[in-house]
């Protein structure tokens, strides 16, 4: 189990090493834990080396580690696909929403969000790259749900999540995600009474690329948990 400190601890390196390269400060970049399959436990761990957030994909097995995390002071991001059946929990049980693609879940989030938690900080998917079996809205979409969101008290809209097709080469990440980028500076045009600020982009296999086209958050599973487990839902 000391292994994942050590995990945490190289994940930490790259972030150094990637922010420095793209002359960025590390503290623009944060690290988002993707736990999903990964037993409770892990994430306590992780936790007592100073990993505070969290990214959970499957509701029903977030809400159960929630459970058992109750002490810890875990900053909860929700980064899967949503079903309208399950926005009550993702409303009520979860600090951010990293994949909004479409009014009818945002309006439903912002009914459903009690009125005495802080509004729920929201990133709208993106499909970049266009593609029919992902999620996330297309670049020709996004001004109408930007529109959409700003209307709705109780949902915070920080930015832009992305997962692009994966790609080996670097100059073809970093291409991806500085379209992306491109994207997210023109809505930040766009729509400055919002104060977008976040770009949640990267993961184990190209955090650094991610970083160097203006990643805010990068979401980690694979090399700070090891493979996911079987999931459970
Ligand atoms: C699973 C997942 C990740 C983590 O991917 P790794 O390759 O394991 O780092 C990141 N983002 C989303 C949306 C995911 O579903």
């Amino acid at each position: 189990m000391h292994n994942l400190r050590d995990k945490l601890s190289k994940v930490h390196d790259r972030l150094q090493r990637a922010a420095q390269q793209a002359n960025r400060d590390l503290n623009s970049v944060q690290l988002l834990a993707v736990s999903k399959t990964q037993p409770a436990t892990s994430i306590r761990e992780i936790f007592a080396f100073g990993q505070r957030r969290f990214g959970e994909s499957y509701v029903q097995e977030a809400l159960e580690k929630q459970q058992q995390l109750e002490d810890l002071a875990i900053e909860w991001h929700f980064i899967g696909p949503i079903q309208s059946n399950k926005t009550q929990h993702i409303a009520n049980h979860f600090d951010w929403v990293h994949s909004i693609d479409r009014s009818k879940i945002a309006e439903r989030l912002n009914t459903q969000r009690s009125p005495t938690l802080s509004p729920l900080n929201i990133c709208i998917q993106l499909n970049i790259d266009n593609e029919e079996t992902k999620s996330g809205v297309s670049i020709d979409g996004l001004t109408a749900l930007v529109t959409t969101l700003s209307d709705l008290p109780k949902l915070r809209l920080r930015g832009l999540m992305a997962i692009p097709a994966p790609r080996t080469i670097y100059s073809e990440q970093l291409a991806a995600y500085t379209k992306v980028k491109r994207v997210f500076e023109q809505l930040q045009n766009d729509f400055p009474h919002l104060d977008l600020d976040t770009l949640s982009m990267g993961m184990s296999a190209d955090l650094e690329a991610a970083i160097a086209a203006g990643a805010t958050i990068v979401r980690v599973g694979t090399d700070l948990f090891g493979p996911r487990q079987v999931t459970t839902n």
